[in-house]
Formats: structure tokens, C-alpha cells, sequence
């Protein structure tokens, strides 16, 4: 297939790569000028999309996809297929499946899981909006992509999704970390805890794969001096994404309002540029009403 790709920063670099390896076309274009493996580099955004079958946006946010958007839609042949695998606000995906429709385009929102090795082994998950005609037409690239393809619904369903896990993730990395400070405090072994946690009632993702305490459990960004990773900033970006969609339909999330605002702090007192699990060390230094708001 001949493919364009925008935007080929820690995410979507590897994934053109993957395409390109798969035996695809792909031209890519990024305003950062970054050169792939593979990948034909267009020096202007028009030559990474005309003639293009298929347009794939991997971009920081909202904002910035809706300007892409407005600039490729009117270049592309008619049903073309666009996906934008970006994490977006749910008013920015439904704005994108609009303009594509208006232009007779085919298009899904298919945010991801899996983070940057994921990106790079071709094993991310995406969670896909968009109709059943789109999906199957995309289904073939998701799948060298990723390895996993959940149709979630219509148009935004993706993004919904990811929204809901992202603000589950959030709320128990910071439940994770919690426990591993206390656990410290009341003078256990992280080791012994983290035997109970991971086979009991508290086990989860942020224990049992993804550690937030150096030297326990798997392989993690803890062992690593919580080098991202997923970055805490990004983390408070979904956290953001979650509470803005939230307010829209009115729906009560106590938990994850508390988890951005915990973000939000650590972001700004040192926590940029760190994973999101190194709240652990942010908690453990702190003293108890630290915290209060
Ligand atoms: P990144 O900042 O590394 O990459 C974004 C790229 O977009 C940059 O290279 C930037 O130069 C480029 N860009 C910005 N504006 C552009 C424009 N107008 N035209 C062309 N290129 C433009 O970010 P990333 O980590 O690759 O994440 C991309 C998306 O994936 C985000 O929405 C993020 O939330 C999501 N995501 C990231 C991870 C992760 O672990 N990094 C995991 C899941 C989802």
C-alpha cells in the first residue's frame, strides 16, 4: 500500500518502520525534519499524503490534528483511508472523523497501549473507533502495528477507551505507589510486599508488570532511574483528556480529579521527563499532610 505517515516522533517512528519492513510504501513527513529506516522522507507535509491510499497521524494532541487534518483532507483521493493513532480529546477525534467524512474519506480514531516498546516490537493494542468498513480497510496495517485490534464502536469510541483505561492506569500507579510507601514505612520487605500484592486481591498491572519499586518484579522504568517509559507528563495529559470528558457528560470520577491534581504537582516540583511511576520516590519523601489540598 502506499502510506503517509506525519508525525514520526518516539511513537510513530518505529511504527512507520515497522511499516515500511512489512514491504508498504511509506513516505513520512514530521515538522522536526526526522529521518526513519525505511521511510521516504517528504519535505513538505503535500508530498507525505497525495496519492496516498492510506494517512497515518501519530501527533502530540487535539490542536495539532485538527491542523494537519485541515491541511491533508482536501489532498487526498477520494476513499482514502485516514487513522490517526494520536491520544486525542474526544472533540478532536469526532472534528477529524467529520472533516474526513465531508471529503468521502474512510476514517478511524485508533489510539494505543504499549508505549514505546510496543511502537518498536509491533506489539502495541489499539482501540478503534469508526465504522465496521473503515476498521476492516485498516485492520491489515493495525496488524503489523500492533497485536491486538479491539473495535470499540462508531466514530470516537477509540479515544473513549483510552481515555477510561489511561484514567484507570493513573488512579492505580498512584495506588501502587502509596502502598509500596507505606509498606516501607511500617518496616516491610518491598520484596515480600510485592510477593503478596502480585498473587492477592491489590494485584494489578502497575505491581505485577510494571513495578514502581527498583529491583522488584519485572524489568521496569523503576530499574532504570525511572527513565520514560511512559513520561508523567503524558500521564497527566490522558488524566486531563479524562477530567475534560468527563465534565462534558457529567460523569463523577472523584479519583482520577484527585490523580490529575497529584500529577499535575508532580509535573511541575521535578517529575517532568521522569516515568509516572516515579511518584513512588516523590511519596516516599513526602512527610503525611504533605498532600493535602
Ligand atoms: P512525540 O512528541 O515524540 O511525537 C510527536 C511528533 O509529532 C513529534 O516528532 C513532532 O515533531 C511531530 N509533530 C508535531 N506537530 C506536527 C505537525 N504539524 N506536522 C508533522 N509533525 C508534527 O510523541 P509520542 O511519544 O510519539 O506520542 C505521540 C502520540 O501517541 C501522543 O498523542 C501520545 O499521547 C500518544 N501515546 C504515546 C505513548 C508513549 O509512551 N510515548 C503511549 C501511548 C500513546
Amino acid at each position: 500500500m502506499r502510506i503517509g505517515f506525519i508525525g514520526l516522533g518516539n511513537m510513530g517512528a518505529p511504527m512507520a518502520a515497522n511499516l515500511a519492513r512489512a514491504g508498504h510504501e511509506v513516505a513520512g513527513f514530521d515538522t522536526a525534519d526526522i529521518a526513519v529506516e525505511g521511510v521516504r522522507s517528504a519535505d513538505a507535509i503535500e508530498a507525505a499524503v497525495r496519492d496516498r491510499e492510506a494517512v497515518i497521524t501519530m501527533l502530540p494532541d487535539g490542536p495539532v490534528l485538527d491542523a494537519v487534518y485541515e491541511r491533508i483532507v482536501p489532498l487526498m483521493p477520494g476513499g482514502a483511508l485516514l487513522l490517526d493513532c494520536s491520544t486525542v480529546d474526544v472533540d478532536s477525534a469526532a472534528s477529524a472523523h467529520r472533516r474526513a467524512g465531508q471529503a468521502d474519506l474512510l476514517s478511524i480514531d485508533a489510539p494505543v497501549s504499549g508505549g514505546i516498546g510496543g511502537a518498536t516490537a509491533g506489539s502495541l493494542t489499539f482501540m478503534v473507533g469508526g465504522s465496521e468498513a473503515a476498521v476492516e480497510r485498516a485492520r491489515p496495517l493495525l496488524e503489523i502495528m500492533g497485536q491486538r485490534v479491539v473495535h470499540c464502536g462508531e466514530a470516537g469510541a477509540g479515544q473513549a477507551a483510552k481515555i477510561c483505561n489511561n484514567l484507570l492506569l493513573g488512579v492505580s500507579m498512584i495506588g501502587a505507589c502509596e502502598a509500596f510507601s507505606l509498606g516501607e514505612k511500617l518496616g516491610l520487605s518491598p520484596e515480600r510486599l510485592f510477593e503478596v500484592i502480585s498473587t492477592s486481591s491489590g494485584s494489578c498491572w502497575s505491581v505485577n508488570t510494571y513495578c514502581p519499586v527498583p529491583g522488584v518484579g519485572p524489568s521496569s522504568p523503576a530499574d532504570d532511574g525511572y527513565a520514560p517509559g511512559f513520561a508523567a507528563e503524558l500521564m497527566l495529559k490522558d488524566l486531563c483528556l479524562s477530567q475534560r470528558a468527563a465534565e462534558q457528560v457529567g460523569a463523577a470520577t472523584p479519583m482520577a480529579a484527585r490523580a490529575e491534581a497529584l500529577y499535575a504537582r508532580f509535573v511541575e516540583h521535578g517529575g517532568r521527563g521522569q516515568d509516572f511511576s516515579a511518584m513512588l520516590p516523590a511519596l516516599s519523601a513526602a512527610a503525611r499532610g504533605d498532600f493535602d489540598e
